[in-house]
Parts: structure tokens; sequence; C-alpha cells
């Protein structure tokens, strides 16, 4: 009888205590480890708009009496001036979404207004491409968030919608209400993401194909900042793409005063 169970048993289970200790040593080596790429791909993102401004720089200089050429050097430095600071101000938004500083209060936030100024703040891009830009949906959801950062995540779904269609072609915005969430998606007709990339594009810094993003002064941060306002207000982000056919992104954000969706807390790894 109890001789027999204590034979079978096998080696003493490690107690509580000490596996906890062992668990959170593993996980403070991968938080480490995370931090450590996330500074090696910000140093390296950094490298190339500095490193263009310095030779740029020297060829104004040794221009200095051909008007034009200077003129056309200077410009490119303002464009790379440009994406320097568009890096650096996404570098921040992640910090601070990452738990940095704690999440501000959820207020009542009304949802077309977040997709109207988003609309607003990529009508010049999509103008600029002959793209139509329809709102619309249901009228009236209102969501618990903090609208600046929905504005932002909207505004990011729309530029990227924006940035890889062709010339001409139409983007939709919409919300409906769904089991408690409002599902806000943007829709495009553009060159669509491969299969083997959509679970990435999350990620900081990956882009589908890097040549073609950096050229286009893409910052591969745009949809880890969507992805972290919408774990900050206890949503989701995801994707449904198609090569060749277009996407939709499609961001859920509970419903203000739908039980039982409170927000994760701010700065939790991912
Ligand atoms: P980026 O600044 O490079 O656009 P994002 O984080 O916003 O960075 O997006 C990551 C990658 O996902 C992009 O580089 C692009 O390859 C792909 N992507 C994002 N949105 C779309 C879209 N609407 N259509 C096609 N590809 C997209």
């Amino acid at each position: 009888g109890v001789h027999g169970v204590r034979l079978e048993s096998g080696p003493a289970p490690v107690p509580g205590p000490v596996a906890l200790v062992l668990q959170d040593v593993t996980e403070a080596r991968r938080v480490e480890e995370v931090r450590r790429d996330f500074v090696a791909n910000v140093g390296h993102e950094l490298k190339t708009p500095v490193g263009a401004l310095a030779l740029l720089a020297e060829a104004v200089q040794d221009a200095a009496d051909d008007p034009e050429t200077v003129q056309r050097f200077a410009a490119r430095m303002s464009h790379e001036a440009d994406r320097l600071a568009r890096l650096v101000r996404e570098l921040i938004d992640l910090s601070r979404l990452q738990g940095g500083d704690p999440l501000p209060e959820l207020a009542p936030v009304d949802v077309d207004t977040v997709l109207h100024e988003a609309a607003d703040r990529t009508g010049l891009a999509a103008a600029a491409k002959r793209i139509d830009l329809v709102v619309g949906g249901e009228q009236g959801l209102v969501v618990r968030g903090v609208e600046a950062q929905l504005t932002t995540a909207v505004t990011n779904l729309l530029a990227n919608a924006v940035h890889y269609s062709p010339e001409g072609t139409r983007i939709a915005v919409a919300a409906r209400a769904r089991s408690g969430f409002a599902e806000i998606a943007v829709t495009d007709s553009g060159i669509g993401i491969p299969r083997e990339d959509r679970s990435r594009v999350f990620e900081r810094f990956y882009r589908v194909d890097q040549s073609r993003a950096s050229s286009t002064g893409g910052t591969g941060l745009g949809l880890a900042i969507v992805k972290h306002v919408a774990s900050n207000h206890g949503g989701s982000v995801t994707v449904w793409s198609e090569e060749g056919l277009g996407s939709t992104f499609t961001l859920r954000i509970p419903l203000a005063g739908s039980p039982g969706t409170e927000p994760a807390p701010a700065g939790a790894p991912d």
C-alpha cells in the first residue's frame, strides 16, 4: 500500500517557490534578449537616414557653386530628415504604449469621430494617388478608450492601405457592433500580404519586402503600434489578405458599457 505509492511517485517535484524563481529567471532572460534585439534594430534603422544626411551634406558642400544641384540635394535632405523625425516619433509612441507610461483613464470615445479624424489625416496622401477613401458603417458606436491612441491606430492602418495600394483604387473604413466590440475594418485593394508574412507583420520592424519598404519610407513600426493600442484597450487586431487582391485589417475595441472587457495591464511583454 503506502510503500508502493512512494516508490512509484518518482523524483520529488520542484517545490513551488523554486519553480517560480526558475521561471522568473527564464522570463527575465527572454525580456533582456528582446530588449537587446530592439536596441540593435533601432540602431540599424537610425543608421540609414543619418548616413544619407551626412553624405548629402557633403555633396551640398561640393556643389556649392551649382544652385540647381544644391536645391536637389537639399530637398533630399529634407526628405531624410522627415523620415528620421517619423521614426523617432513612432519609437516614442511605441515605448509609451508598451507601458512606459500608465494607460490614461479610459473614457467613452465616439467611433465616427475617430474614423473621420483618421481619414482627414490620410486624405492628402490618398488624394495624391487618386485613391477614393470612403468612411462608412454603423453610426453612433461608442467604445471605452483613449481617443488619441485609437486615432493613431486607425490612421496607421489607413496610411498603410494608401501606401500599399496602386493609384486610383478604393479604400474603405467602416465600423460595426459585434458581440460587445466595435469592429473597425480597413479594406484596401492593394498588393496584399503573402501568407508566410501575415502572422509577423505586427512585429516591430518587420516588413514584407525590406528593400521596397525602406525605399518608400516605411518604419516597420506602424502595425506594432496598432497592436499595442488594441491590447491596451482589451481588444485585438487581425488581418485578412490575399496577394494581389488586397487586405483587410480589423481592429476590435470593447464597446462602452459592455461588461467583462477589462483591458490587459499595459506593459505586458509580447
Ligand atoms: P511600414 O512602416 O513598413 O508600413 P508597418 O508595421 O505599418 O510598417 O507594416 C509592416 C509591413 O506589413 C509593411 O512593411 C508591409 O510589408 C506590410 N503591410 C502593412 N499594411 C499593409 C497593407 N495594407 N497592404 C499590404 N502590405 C501591408
